[in-house]
This record gives structure tokens, C-alpha cells and sequence, in this order.
């Protein structure tokens, strides 16, 4: 069969900071602005922290998104407006979704291991799901698919037959895959799917090339299959989904399709009309900055 895929692309990330904490902002980013239903991916961390809190974001609103997030090491809480709390550690998936709108806070608890790192994802909503009530769940129950050189687990949506617990509105995976130290991986991939992936840890080869940390790399879409090799083992993430068919205005911590609609979010949050308070958060809420810049649109 004649292989006409382009090579894999990386795109390119900016770094911000938040306190004492290294944010790599890969999604999005000039050129890309959604991979599948991903519209937002942040790698932040490693840190390793003593006195300080190494995460405390006050009460801020989402609409019309998902957020998902995933440590590597560490610990935060989350708190929402719906009164839901959880102790997110590695290996559990804390997915909010914001439908008509949420608001939450994540910080690291008192009595912590001293290290945080980890990713953030967002995912859009679909019209047909964006005005949905809001939720959140925390599980620590996320099903692998096991292979000789390493495993898979299913974050959001099913890889492979492994199909996470999370409640999914637009269709997609998110996964983090580990291979073995001196292994390979041939992993199924659908072909209706774009895909972008991310090594979070170890060194990786993608179909033979090398590639390097933090960075995200495209994978488009139409591959049947993801070629893996590790000499001493690692950790990447993976994204992907059918193109996103509809376009999305993106503002602070809201995805909307209009400038208007991101207005009225903005002013019902100033107004505290959007959302309730987040219980057990002892601090300010976050204001919502002015609305000058340009929405980011896909
Ligand atoms: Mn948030």
C-alpha cells in the first residue's frame, strides 16, 4: 500500500509562568488551533517545592468545554461550584464539564509529596452539548490496554478496546501511552482520526525519528497505526479525533462561537450571575480579564 502521509510536524509551544511553576502551552498555537475536539493542552511541572503552594488557582468560570486533568506526579485539589471536591493523584482522571458553565479552583493540598506535574486538556463541546448542565467526575478507576514493550490507558474515550469511565459529548481519545525501557509499540490508530502526541518523559522514537520533550507533534490524520521505540523507556500522550466540523471562539477560559456570547459570559461572571461560589476555597475569585484582545478562533 503506497504511504503518502507527510511526516510528523512539530508545532511550536510557548513557555509562561505561574509563580514558580513552567507551563509549556502547546495547544494552541500559531497554525493549529484544535486536534480533533482538543482546543487547550498544557504541560506543567516537573517541580519539586518545599514551603510554597505550588498551585492555587482561585475561583474562575468555563463554558462550553471539558477540561481534563492528568498528573504525572504530585497532587491537587479541585473544588466547583457544584460543590464536588477531589484529590486528584497520578493516575486518576479529574474531567469537568462546563456545558453552560462551572466554576472550580486547583490548588495543592496542605499535606502534599512536594512535587507537581502534569498536563491540562481542554476538549469543545459540541453545539448539541454546549448548553448541557454542568459535571464533574473523579476516577481512579481508568482501564489499560496491555501489550509486550508496554500499556495503554484510555484517559477520555477507548483506545484499543480499553474505553475510560469519562462522560464524552464530542468523539475522540485522549491517552497516555508507556513503553518499556529497550522496547517498541505498533499501536492501532484510526484512520478517521488527526492525532497529535506528546513525550511527557524518557526518550521516544515516532515512526524512527527521534522527537523531543514538551514539544507537540502532529500527526494528521489517515494513519492506520503509530510506531513507538524507547531505549530507556517513556511516557507520551495522545490526542486525537475526526476534525472538529463546526468553529469555536476561544476567550480566557470559555469556548463559545460568538464574540457576543463570550461578552455575556464575561459580564454574568463580573456580575456573579454566571455561576455559585466554590465552596471550601478560602480566597478572591479570579476578575475575568478586559475583553480586548481577539478571541482565538479554529
Ligand atoms: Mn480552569
Amino acid at each position: 500500500m503506497s504511504n503518502l502521509l507527510p511526516s510528523i510536524e512539530a508545532l511550536p509551544d510557548r513557555s509562561l509562568r505561574l509563580g514558580s511553576l513552567e507551563v509549556h502551552r502547546v495547544l494552541p498555537v500559531r497554525g493549529r488551533r484544535m486536534i480533533g475536539p482538543w482546543c487547550f493542552f498544557d504541560r506543567f511541572g516537573p517541580l519539586r517545592f518545599e514551603a510554597e503552594k505550588a498551585m492555587d488557582v482561585g475561583p474562575h468560570p468555563h463554558i462550553g468545554l471539558q477540561t481534563v486533568t492528568w498528573l504525572l506526579a504530585g497532587e491537587i485539589v479541585h473544588n466547583d461550584s457544584l460543590g464536588s471536591e477531589c484529590l486528584v493523584k497520578p493516575g486518576h482522571l479529574s474531567l469537568m464539564t462546563a456545558g453552560r458553565g462551572i466554576a472550580h479552583t486547583e490548588e495543592t493540598p496542605a499535606q502534599n509529596s512536594g512535587l507537581l506535574d502534569g498536563v491540562q486538556f481542554w476538549v469543545a463541546l459540541p453545539e448539541s452539548s454546549r448548553w448541557l448542565p454542568p459535571g464533574y467526575q473523579c476516577t481512579s478507576a481508568l482501564p489499560r490496554q496491555h501489550y509486550r514493550g508496554g500499556e495503554v490507558t484510555a484517559i477520555l474515550g477507548a483506545f484499543d478496546g480499553a474505553v475510560s469511565p469519562g462522560h464524552q459529548f464530542s468523539p475522540g481519545v485522549g491517552a497516555e501511552i508507556r513503553v518499556e525501557p529497550g522496547s517498541g509499540l505498533n499501536l492501532p490508530l484510526d484512520r478517521s482520526f488527526e492525532y497529535g502526541a506528546m513525550l511527557v518523559d524518557g526518550d521516544i522514537t515516532v515512526f524512527g525519528a527521534p522527537v523531543e520533550r514538551n514539544t507537540l507533534y502532529y500527526l494528521g490524520a489517515g494513519r492506520g497505526e503509530l510506531g513507538l521505540k524507547s531505549a530507556g523507556g517513556a511516557r507520551m500522550l495522545l490526542i486525537g479525533g475526526p476534525p472538529f466540523g463546526e468553529r469555536i471562539l476561544m476567550w480566557w477560559n470559555f469556548v463559545a462561537r460568538t464574540a457576543d456570547e463570550i461578552l455575556a459570559a464575561r459580564q454574568q461572571w463580573e456580575n456573579r450571575e454566571l455561576v455559585g461560589d466554590v465552596p471550601r476555597y478560602k480566597g478572591p475569585r479570579l476578575p475575568a480579564p478586559p475583553f480586548i484582545g481577539r478571541p482565538i478562533g479554529s
